[in-house]
């Protein structure tokens, strides 16, 4: 099971960029579900049908991961970059990355450094996106030989793996590979299980830039209401004082009431806690500050739906490397399929 988990995080699939991701999903899930369809936009669409006595529902994972983008080329080589996403300069720095071409295949690898960094000065300041470049060890017409140029994507170079026992693992883009690999794990556990919920999968673009992929394949759907699964950040760094009911990687899937631009539907967040306690699956509560899903744009459709946002919490979220549980995987797979089986009524 965890190798899919493996294969997905560590595809190659940066915002806009997100084939080779999609391809992998639409492999695992074609056997399970009725139809399958991809926009013009590139959002992977996976109907399961129900009995025809429930509502139409979608659950939406986002494929695309945060990444970086060639600004300019120098002509030694060096690569000025530009963020694809949230993701903070200061984990770029030392940071070995995968240079991609213009097919979204890796053309070569490189190191993330700046100026101090490259000549060992004292460094006294946190570098800026600005101060960064990517060195691949090649000179700029080489790069144009490998078919990198303006515009090629980079990525963190890490693979997956487990840090302790088999329980907490690291690598890139566990947000929201993780999300994925539920929504599958979902799909297939639900092959033998009748339904009455008309089910919707869609695995989304272009999330990490502006929840672009759910906002225009809404339309295609057209649900009553949704559930994003997506990955939040933990609240457990002894570092730094945490709060009496932080978030913590390994204590179970997490239910976020609010973050910086929705408050998620309280008839399905009271629904979710109540199934939480009835098959005894641990559930986290969060509420924060900052950030957003794709449930904000599920909420926003048309004259507005119920949704909320439920997923696993992660250590180091915006940077190349996370660290996550993947007993949190397991259970947040479980609520929702606890939510399907035994699905709300959902009021106003
Ligand atoms: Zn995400």
């Amino acid at each position: 099971m965890e190798h899919l988990l493996k294969t997905l995080m560590e595809a190659l699939g940066p915002s806009g960029s997100e084939v080779p991701v999609r391809t992998i999903i639409m492999k695992e899930i074609k056997p399970y579900v009725d139809e399958l369809s991809v926009d013009k936009f590139g959002n992977l669409i996976a109907h399961k049908k129900g009995t025809g006595k429930g509502e139409k529902v979608v659950f939406v994972a986002h494929m695309d991961e945060i990444a970086l983008m060639v600004k300019s080329v120098e002509d030694n080589g060096q690569m000025r970059i530009s963020t694809v996403g949230g993701i903070s300069p200061v984990t770029l720095v030392g940071q070995l990355v995968a240079v991609l071409d213009r097919n979204g295949k890796q053309a070569c690898e490189g190191v993330v450094s700046f100026p101090e960094l490259h000549e060992d000065l004292e460094i006294n300041m946190l570098p800026k996106l600005e101060d960064l470049y990517v060195d691949s060890g090649l000179d700029r017409r080489a790069l144009k030989r490998h078919g990198v140029e303006v515009g090629s994507y980079i990525i963190p170079s890490h693979h997956f793996r487990f840090l302790d026992s088999q329980k907490i693992f690291c690598g890139k883009a566990i947000d929201n590979r993780s999300g994925c690999y539920i929504v599958i794990e979902l799909i297939k556990k639900l092959k033998h299980i009748k339904h009455d919920l008309d089910l919707y999968f869609l695995f989304s673009v272009q999330e990490e830039i502006g929840m672009y992929g759910a906002q225009v394949s809404l339309y295609t759907i057209n649900p009553d209401w949704g559930v994003a699964v997506d990955t939040t950040s933990s609240q457990d760094s002894e570092c730094i004082s945490p709060p009496p009911d932080a978030i913590t990687v390994g204590k179970g899937p997490v239910l976020v009431l609010k973050d910086a631009e929705i408050i998620t539907n309280k008839c399905l967040d009271d629904h979710l806690i109540k199934l939480s306690k009835k098959h005894k699956i641990p559930l986290q509560i969060k509420v924060e500050e900052v950030g957003t899903t794709d449930a904000t744009r599920i909420m926003l459709y048309k004259k507005g739906l119920p949704s909320t946002v439920v997923g696993i919490c992660l250590r180091n979220i915006h940077s190349s490397v996370g660290i996550a549980s993947i007993d949190d995987v397991n259970n947040t797979v479980q609520l929702l399929f606890a939510l399907i089986k035994n699905p709300p009524k959902i009021g106003v």
